[in-house]
């Protein structure tokens, strides 16, 4: 008997450069869930998603995190993929050299979820319309000279074909108009349902009107503050952090 798999982190606590950032983080995402995470730039958001995702950059210093029942400290990162996690990256990296053919059809080799060439080219046009992702872009080298908006389809369509049990976007709508913002949300939904837990990273509650969190997080200085239903981020959009954080917080920088 196995209900749907869940992230589960108990008091995590991280380290970059010996600097420690995460603080005790207690979150729990299940199959089937969409959960904002937001919070003031500098929070740990971005870290907290590179902790679970196993950057070896970010160290556990403290406490427990697992997937599925699985635990995941001392797992690799491609380990962690094969299980069935996903990071959208805020910032994702061009590869040169790797067009987003091969890139796709190794990555889904790796996770042993290959498939014939035909089905594989039909899965990926049709994700690309959805997307509105040109279809020169299959032959492209992985977001070498993307814009900001294509960098951040890219990833979704990543998400799209790779279609992980466990989805964390870290600031995917960030630096996008709304149009853009709208295609992304629109690609998010489209593979919501029961089989996908997605963690949305945000510090703007707009993506939320489209993507419906289930539960609402706000983190600050490393720590899960205030946890809440879609009301939360409605209130954040209407005050602002500073009320529910009883402090003053910069300006976010906008990417
Ligand atoms: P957020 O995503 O909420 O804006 P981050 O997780 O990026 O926050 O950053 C939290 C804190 O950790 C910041 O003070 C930042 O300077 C620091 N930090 C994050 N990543 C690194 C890194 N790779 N090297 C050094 N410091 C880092
Ligand atoms: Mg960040």
């Amino acid at each position: 008997m196995s209900g749907p798999a869940r992230l589960v982190t108990q008091g995590l606590r991280a380290s970059v450069e010996g600097k420690e950032i995460l603080k005790g983080i207690d979150i729990e995402v299940a199959q089937g869930e969409i959960h904002a995470l937001m919070g003031p730039n500098g929070s740990g958001k971005s870290t907290l998603a590179f902790t679970v995702m196993g950057h070896p950059k970010y160290e556990v210093t403290g406490g427990a995190m697992s997937f599925d029942d699985q635990d995941l400290l001392g797992l690799r990162a491609d380990d962690r993929a094969k299980l069935g996690l996903f990071l959208c990256f805020q910032y994702p990296t061009a590869i040169p050299g790797v067009t987003t053919v091969n890139f796709l059809r190794a990555a889904l080799r790796a996770q042993g979820k290959e498939m014939p060439a035909r089905e594989f080219m039909k899965r990926l046009s049709d994700e690309m319309a959805a997307l509105r992702i040109d279809e020169s872009f299959r032959s492209r080298y992985i977001n070498d000279g993307f814009s900001g908006g294509e960098k951040k389809r890219s990833e979704i369509l990543q998400l799209a074909m790779l279609r992980p049990r466990l989805a964390i976007l870290d600031e995917t709508d960030s630096g996008l108009d709304v149009d853009a913002l709208r295609t992304v949300a629109e690609g998010v939904m489209r593979i919501a349902g029961p089989d996908i837990g997605v963690l949305v990273i945000t510090h703007y509650p707009r993506i939320l009107e489209y993507l419906r969190p289930h539960v609402v997080h706000v983190m600050h200085d490393g720590r899960v503050v205030m946890s809440g239903g879609p009301d939360l981020a409605r209130r954040i959009e209407r005050e602002g952090y500073e009320p529910i954080l009883g402090t003053a917080v910069p300006e976010p920088a906008r990417v």
